[in-house]
């Protein structure tokens, strides 16, 4: 056995490289299978501690990483005792250096490690923005070729910091007035299809996912147990996913069998809510129903980054999959309570966090008065994103401008770039 394999979660095949789905054309998620089932993270102040975990052999130096906090004057407000944060931002007085403010860094730079890796020369996505800057600003640190897809009204969301500005392999494609990261996904799976561009992925992508579990190692390696409970802002949920699988990997090393599998938490941004709908309906995910309504829903939520229209629910092994196994729980905050929990956050501990991550603590709060967790209990709060103002503050970041403007009756026209 290599490294690793993948397992469909549906047949049980077994399959090596990284194939985004089963040869058996089953409906389900491919999960990693280490050879090494010890937990032993490395020495490296990076997330390359997690090698073992991490499907690329390769490591580079890089600053980006999970870093494990105790948010002290948040917690005593709330009278938490066991409250952790794990901050994936900027926040260099902390040892966090995402240079893209967003934990999205964890997933871009071993999925183009495991690509190159794998042979790959190129690779397509589609992201409402953050996902685009991450793959962005790794691609200036591997030597490979990435063509973004991004809705045109988010654009402004794709930058990189000065330092690291060499666009030369970066392709950003800007979906012609468009705001809806759906459709970037649709017109992305088409160019990939017709013009044979490696996709990324998304959900199904294990690199990825992996790349995000790193959240829940660093927790297990810092606190050398798994949390009680975990909490996230989640639009497609394949952060909690990851999560998920991280307590799966750890729970198989003989020294945390007696731990109990961590309960997730998602947070959605209401008035936009198909998990939360789902779960609580338990009714299936319609991304094409009641189009004008979900755009309209979309364009009022704080959070735009948690608008996808399709997230892999139902799938084998997904997000409906990982929240029963751990009996979790989904959140709908308003825009009004993400506000206010980042405000307080950011007067109790000093830093600005993310739009995400304020639905992320809006959804703690929600739990606290609905008593849904102990005061006593451990927690870990993934702030999927923070630090941006100071980041812009202490560097130039500058935008990247699209290669080109794209509909889907002009798909054609990216001949010129590829
Ligand atoms: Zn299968």
């Amino acid at each position: 056995m290599g490294k690793y394999v993948l397992r469909c979660l549906s047949c049980g095949r077994i399959h090596n490289g990284i194939p985004l789905r089963c040869d058996n054309n089953c409906d389900s998620l491919l999960r990693s299978e280490y050879s090494e089932k010890r937990f032993l993270p490395g020495k490296d102040r990076n997330i390359f501690k997690f090698s073992n975990w991490l499907p690329c052999e390769k490591t580079i130096k890089t600053g980006i990483g999970p870093v494990i906090m105790r948010p002290e004057k948040f917690s005593e407000y709330f009278k938490l005792k066991n409250l952790y944060c794990c901050f994936n931002g900027y926040w260099p007085e902390k040892s966090a250096f995402n240079m893209t403010a967003t934990f999205k860094d964890f997933e871009a730079l071993p999925t183009l490690l495991t690509f190159m890796e794998n042979g790959r020369k190129r690779i397509i996505l589609s992201s409402a923005g953050n996902t685009a800057r991450a793959f962005a600003y790794a691609t200036t640190l591997v030597d490979m070729d990435t063509y973004l897809v991004v809705p045109e009204k988010f654009m402004d969301r794709v930058w990189i910091p000065d330092e690291n500005f060499s666009v030369g392999r970066i392709h950003l494609i800007a979906v012609k007035n468009s705001d809806d990261y759906y459709e970037a996904i649709k017109i992305g799976d088409q160019i990939s299809k017709e013009k044979k561009i490696f996709p990324e992925g998304g959900a199904k992508n294990v690199a990825r996912r992996d790349g995000m579990s790193t959240v829940m190692l660093e927790f297990a390696r810092v606190m050398k147990k798994l949390p009680d409970h975990y909490f996230q802002a989640v639009g497609s949920g394949t952060g909690a996913i990851a999560a998920f699988e991280a307590c799966l990997k750890i729970l198989g090393d003989k020294k945390y069998k007696n731990n109990a599998l961590t309960k997730l938490h998602l947070v959605q941004n209401a008035p936009f809510i198909p998990i939360y709908w789902s779960w609580e309906m338990k009714k299936q995910i319609m991304p094409d129903k009641n189009l004008k309504s979900q755009i309209e829903k979309i364009g009022k939520i704080h959070a735009k980054v948690l608008a996808n229209r399709n997230p892999p629910y139902n799938i084998c092994g997904g997000v409906k999959d990982v929240l029963t196994a751990s009996k979790g729980s989904v959140y709908s905050v308003s825009n009004g309570e993400a506000l206010k929990a980042a405000e307080l956050f950011e007067k109790l501990e000093g830093v600005d966090v993310s739009p995400a991550a304020s639905v992320c603590l809006g959804g703690l709060i929600q739990a606290l008065k609905e008593k849904k967790i102990n005061r006593e209990s451990s927690i870990l709060l993934n702030i999927t994103g923070g630090g941006e103002k100071k980041l812009k503050k202490e560097h130039n970041c500058k935008r990247i401008k699209p290669e080109i403007f794209i509909d889907k009756k002009n798909i054609n026209d990216i001949d010129r770039i590829l």
